[in-house]
């Protein structure tokens, strides 16, 4: 570990997040192990850390890292595997069989260090992950140092990991239970869809949930064939269906939310539900977008994901948070929606409060962890600096992210990771690529 007992940042600005709209010019940050200690201007650094060496950051913005709130790293070996289908084909015809054939834990295992090694070097700190072997994907994130939620992935069908709803929930539990201690790992238990998990799964999870006090990560609402589908089925939408089951409330973090009414919108803020944005994945697979500019009138947590490799097919927050910002301003004809600010809210802070991890991360605070990211603004992209703010969703792009700690480690050091091998993890995804191909 390379953490110090002291460390001094010294960036050209730093945005905290909170409050909104703010930022600190030549201020500098005192990390002490995993935890920022103390926030303060340049002038004042010599009076009161005297001897303590400091690192500066010239033309540098610093920035609380990326949450990803909805990922499949464990999946990112099927990045471009299926392309230019509509959802329901592009599971049934290619992703399911290929899942069926390929999903053991050496693949997941491997897919997640691939998709670490991407979300580090473009600035997520943390993500909220869903896929089968979540011991696998462990594996893989402990050793690249990144802050996860590892979702407890439950279906009714039997795939490679488990054969039916309570097998994938004890398989999913007693993972939770052998990492509970790994300070950079949280739990969720993550129900697919409403049209893969049956009521009294749902019933079941509800209940785990409660007891265990951990968030319910969802696909929901995500194309207007799934809520048909329950229409015909259960007589009401999904929605209408889950929130009778107890599954709507402030643990939910309902993906996607692409199609919703007035209605499911005042419930979502009622029962204080988050929203995982997902632009790229819906525009990728035309399932639609989401009314994410109406649900934060109303009061509504929403943060920004990525979804997997293989529907978007890039693992990149910045990309995405610009995308969100730009369709909120598009869809309604009004440049005003979405500013910068919030947009970089939603993609940190906004991920954090939906994973209940906003006391430890999704801004700069006295406090919180250390999980930091610095963007290189003097770029030729993103000159000259009027707003730091504006040029980190406007112009800047994932090349000019410098460094990343994660509780205080360096884990991007002048672009280069300092736990992860890249060429040792190309030759592994191209072994994959070859194999997969067949
Ligand atoms: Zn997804």
């Amino acid at each position: 570990m390379s953490i110090q007992p002291e460390t001094i940042l010294l960036p050209e600005w730093v945005i905290p997040i909170e409050p909104r709209g703010q930022v600190l010019h030549r201020h500098a940050l005192v990390i002490e192990g995993s935890i920022i200690r103390d926030i303060l201007p340049e002038a004042d650094i010599a009076s009161c850390y005297p001897g303590v060496s400091v690192r500066a950051l010239p033309g540098q913005v610093l920035l609380p890292g990326f949450v990803n709130l909805h990922t499949h790293a464990g999946m990112t070996l099927l990045r471009g595997y299926a392309d230019d289908l509509p959802l329901m084909q592009w599971l049934q015809d290619k992703i399911w069989p290929a899942e069926g054939q390929w999903t053991r834990p050496d693949f997941v295992e491997s897919g997640t260090e691939l998709a670490c090694a991407e979300f580090l070097l473009r600035g997520m700190t943390t993500f909220n992950e869903m896929y089968f072997f979540p011991e696998a994907s462990a594996e893989a994130i402990l050793a690249s140092g990144l802050r996860a939620v590892l979702g407890l992935t439950v279906l009714e069908f039997p795939t490679n990991y488990a054969s039916d709803a309570s097998d994938y929930l004890h398989k999913g539990l007693a993972t939770r239970d052998a990492l509970r201690h790994e300070s950079r790992l949280s739990f969720a238990l993550a129900p697919h869809a409403p049209y893969t998990v049956s009521d009294s799964t749902f019933e079941k999870i509800v209940t785990f949930a409660e007891q265990l006090d951990l968030p319910i990560h969802l696909h929901v609402h995500e194309t207007e064939h799934e809520i048909s589908d329950s229409l015909k089925q259960y007589g009401v939408r999904p929605l209408m269906r889950l929130a009778k089951l107890g599954v709507v409330g402030p643990r939910l973090i309902a993906v996607h939310s692409v199609h919703l009414d007035r209605a499911e919108m005042d419930l979502f803020a009622r029962e204080g539900v988050s929203v995982a944005h997902c632009p790229h994945s819906n525009l990728k697979l035309a399932s639609g977008i989401a009314p994410i500019t109406q649900l934060l009138e109303m009061g509504v947590n929403v943060g920004i994901g990525t979804d997997s490799a293989a529907s978007n097919n890039q693992l990149d927050m910045l990309s995405e948070l610009r995308t969100a910002a730009l369709l909120a301003k598009g869809i309604a004809s009004n440049p005003a929606l979405l500013p910068a600010a919030e947009a970089l809210e939603l993609a940190t802070l906004g991920g954090a409060k939906a994973l209940g991890l906003q006391d430890q991360i999704g801004s700069i605070k006295v406090g919180k962890q250390a999980d930091l990211i610095s963007i290189q603004l003097d770029d030729v992209g993103s000159l000259p600096v009027f707003d730091p703010i504006a040029q980190t969703v406007y112009s800047a792009s994932h090349s000019q992210i410098q460094h990343v700690w994660v509780a205080g480690e360096h884990l991007l050091n002048a672009r280069i990771p300092t736990k992860i091998d890249l060429q040792t993890l190309k030759h592994k995804a191209q072994q994959w690529g070859r194999k997969l191909k067949g």
